[in-house]
């Protein structure tokens, strides 16, 4: 029997220990960093002459390690052989499965720390955000676990007399998982586990510039019992790797976590059918979004603000759920506004490892170049109340950064930037502010602060996104408790961490018998 899920719980980093703990542990890693590492075929460690490098993003200079880089041959090698896999991995006991990823979880928690200060160097991530990044991995590894428990037996349907009918659901085949870098531990970790548990095999391809994090996560399986060649770690050029297998006729489905550009074209090339290929594949694609948190004139005008800034500069507006539009009432603008832009600027940009700066870098030059970018149209399209620059001497670091009175239409209000930039806009009532809020592409997340309970049911009905949240932040969604995923260009709301999630990996059987 396995014990209810529960959230692994946040560390608590004002506790002395806790803080000694942590800095323990960055000190341990230290000795990891720069060290070379393999790909994983079949269990089988190959090395590469050419590699991807994987730098600290606070500090250029600082190498977290060489990996090497998967070519198409080895991409092809690593689809025969999870292939063959497939067909003694999607017999074996689905309780077996999910004992893999219960064993991997303990395995992090018990070494939490150490993976928490690897996600301060490779992912330039603040204590906060790396604790949270390694809680949500353990808990998607929990959860899968037992969502898989609960399916393993199938869906009741109904039988007749004389007439025994069952409906199981039965893994798909090989999944090509691709996963971003933002939530370097937890997506790319939940996204593989998920794809594995139900009986598929996997090519797991990292985001580029964090790709160490996932050979981490290859050693647990490992050692939590996972048989070679179930999930195979690739890393590689998503152009050169990453096309060939998602033309591949034996990939089964892609799982493909990141930006909108790569996964409407993963999307298309999927949907072609290609030479020997025996089915349509199946597509789970999670992208961008350009999240909003309304703020209605019935307001807590603390909480709106506090929820802006948050939502905008956890892990410098690197999560595809980051606010970076708030829409406010004219009623309140002035006063929010005025807060929000006292709020950022006590805030700052600086190296993540002592934990004394909010934010910590963005993820590297094309990140810097491309956010800085963004400031520089922001400042054409609308009034700069704070940050607005940023240094890339030492390691690439935007000062959190404030725009207001943006028109609703203006770029910075449409486009995702993937950085700490937040633009304001005004409405005039409560309908225009909902119709604002849903004049993008995209859907993901927002947010709704209001007290006033008849606005809240119409956004509860109107406010498109997958992740609606009232009276807070539209971050942090918690696995098991706000399944994730968003609605038109944010992808195929998949829900990742929800009841849902593992059937999109499998297919439903029925069968039949008479006696
Ligand atoms: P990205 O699209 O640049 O890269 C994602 C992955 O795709 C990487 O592994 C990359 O190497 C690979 N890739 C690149 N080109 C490819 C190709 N032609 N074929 C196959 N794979 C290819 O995204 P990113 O910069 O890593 O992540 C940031 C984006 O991810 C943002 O847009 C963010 O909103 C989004 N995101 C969405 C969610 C969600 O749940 N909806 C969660 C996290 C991040």
């Amino acid at each position: 029997m396995v014990v209810p899920y529960k959230h692994e719980p946040f560390t608590d980093f004002t506790i002395e220990e806790n803080k000694q703990l942590m800095l323990d542990a960055l000190k341990q890693i230290e000795s990891d960093l720069g060290k070379d590492y393999p790909l994983i075929i079949g269990g089988e460690r190959i090395t590469t002459e050419d590699k991807i490098v994987s730098v600290n993003p606070a500090n250029k200079e600082e190498v977290v390690g060489y990996v090497s880089k998967a070519t198409k041959e080895l991409a092809e090698k690593a689809m025969q052989v999870a292939d063959e896999t497939f067909e003694t991995w999607r017999k074996t006991d689905p309780k077996f499965r999910a004992d893999i990823l219960f064993r991997s979880a303990a395995i992090v928690r018990r070494r939490k720390f150490e993976f928490t200060a690897h996600l301060v160097k490779e992912g330039g991530k603040p204590w906060k955000e790396a604790d949270a990044d390694t809680a949500e991995a353990i808990d998607f590894l929990e959860y899968y676990g037992r969502q898989m428990l609960e399916l393993k037996d199938g869906v009741k349907i109904e039988s007749r007399p004389i007439e025994f009918n069952q409906y199981n659901y039965i893994p798909l085949g090989v999944g090509v998982v691709i996963s971003p870098w933002n939530f370097l531990f937890a997506i790319m970790a939940g996204t593989t586990t998920a794809a594995m548990v139900s009986g598929n095999t996997v090519l797991l391809k990292p985001a580029s510039t964090t790709p160490v994090i996932a050979y981490k996560l290859m050693e647990v399986l490992e050692e939590a019992g996972m048989p070679a060649g179930v999930v195979n770690y690739i890393p590689g050029p998503g152009s050169e790797v990453g096309d060939y297998l998602v033309d591949h006729p034996r990939t089964r489905f892609v799982s493909f976590t990141g930006s909108r550009d790569v996964g409407t074209r993963i999307f298309e090339r999927a949907a072609k059918v290609q030479e020997g290929q025996k089915w349509l594949k199946r597509t789970i694609i999670e992208m961008g979004g350009k999240d909003t948190i309304v703020v209605d004139n019935e307001a807590d005008l603390e909480l709106a603000a506090q929820s802006i800034v948050q939502s905008a500069f956890g892990f410098s507006g690197q999560k595809c759920s980051a606010c970076s539009r708030a829409v406010i009432h004219e009623d309140v603008y002035d006063q929010v506004k005025d807060r929000v832009a006292e709020l950022t600027k006590e805030l700052s940009a600086g190296d993540p490892y002592d934990n004394s700066h909010f934010m910590g870098p963005v993820i590297d030059q094309g990140a810097y170049d491309k956010i800085s970018s963004y400031i520089e149209i922001g400042k054409k399209e609308g009034k700069l109340l704070a940050g607005g620059d940023g240094d890339d001497s030492k390691g690439w670091f935007i000062n959190p950064t404030v725009f207001a009175d943006v028109d609703p239409n203006a770029r910075i209000m449409q486009e995702e930037i993937f950085g700490p930039v937040v633009a304001l806009t005004k409405a005039k009532d409560f309908d225009e502010a909902i119709e604002i809020a849903n004049n993008t592409d995209y859907g993901l997340t927002g947010a709704v602060i209001t007290n006033n309970r008849t606005h809240q049911e119409q956004a509860r009905q109107d406010f498109h996104v997958g992740n609606l949240y009232f009276n807070r932040g539209c971050t942090a969604a918690i696995v098991g408790y706000q399944p994730f995923g968003g609605f038109n260009m944010s992808g195929t709301d998949s829900k990742a961490g929800g009841p849902d999630y593992l059937i999109h990996h499998m297919q439903g059987k029925t069968t039949s018998e008479m006696f």
